[in-house]
């Protein structure tokens, strides 16, 4: 049984007073819910955050981190300074990442065995762009993805793993993937999970689908026999959109 696992990505936005006044109201209304929270403040407010949601049932994550201990290294933020603040997840290769700045498979794995070395939690995100989609590439590169990715990563570390399948298209353009899309492409997920790793892991495996994710769709989304979850960047910037999001079965 896989329990849901709503995330929040707060990506650029919010400077430390916004960041723990949302913390704090999130921390009040989703205080019942019983399933997984997470929200990933950009760096700077993940201290505030950790300490606005301490001893509560949300979890706090930061958006990524640099695949080194520490170092010259100017500009990076490292695993220990994100545990440091208060982190304890943290989300790799999410696609602004991989296509606004280059990241591909080989650096995102290096950054998913450090985290989990760490003892972070990871999010890692798989997703086509549109172009790919059209191309009927969508298993190909989700497949690539998930094989770079996760390379030498053994099943024992996989409690510590969420895949987010976020198609490029969806991401910040108000187009969200039907239902029967997603589940479609969670169950591919799976059936990879099943290659790279064996059944049991592909059934246990957490899958959330992230693009545009909204109150008003997310109750289909999460009806789904393979979505488990939801990686939310636009609206989980309001207390009014990312709590029923989050309590999207009360
Ligand atoms: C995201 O940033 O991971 C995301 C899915 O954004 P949005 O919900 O705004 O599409």
């Amino acid at each position: 049984m896989r329990t849901p696992y709503i995330a929040g990505n707060w990506k650029m936005h919010m400077n430390r007073a916004e960041a723990r006044d949302l913390a704090a109201q999130l921390r009040e209304l989703l205080a019942p819910v019983k399933h997984r929270i997470m929200v990933a403040p950009p760096f700077t407010a993940i201290e505030t955050v950790a300490v606005t949601l301490q001893g509560s049932n949300i979890m706090v994550g930061a958006q990524n981190m640099a695949p080194a201990l520490n170092g010259a290294h100017t500009g990076e933020i490292s695993p220990l300074m994100l545990k440091d603040a208060g982190a304890t997840v943290v989300i790799l290769g999410h696609s602004e990442r991989r296509h606004s700045y280059g990241e591909g498979d080989g650096l995102i794995n290096e950054k998913v065995h450090l985290a989990l070395q760490e003892g972070l939690e990871v999010i890692l995100c798989v997703g086509e762009t549109l172009e790919e989609r059209e191309a009927g590439r969508v298993d190909a590169v989700v497949e690539e993805q998930l094989a770079g990715g996760l390379r030498e990563i053994g099943a024992s570390l996989l409690p510590r793993v969420t895949i987010a399948y976020e198609p490029v298209w969806a991401i910040g353009t108000g187009k969200t993937a039907t239902p029967d899309d997603a589940d479609s492409v969670h169950g591919t997920i799976r059936r990879i999970f099943t290659e790279l790793y064996n059944s049991e892991e592909a059934e246990k495996i957490v899958i959330q689908y992230g693009g545009s994710v909204k109150p008003d769709n997310v109750k289909g989304l999460m009806s789904r026999d393979n979505i488990d979850g939801a990686l939310v960047g636009g609206a989980s910037l309001k207390v009014d959109s990312f709590g029923p999001i989050v309590q999207f079965n009360s």
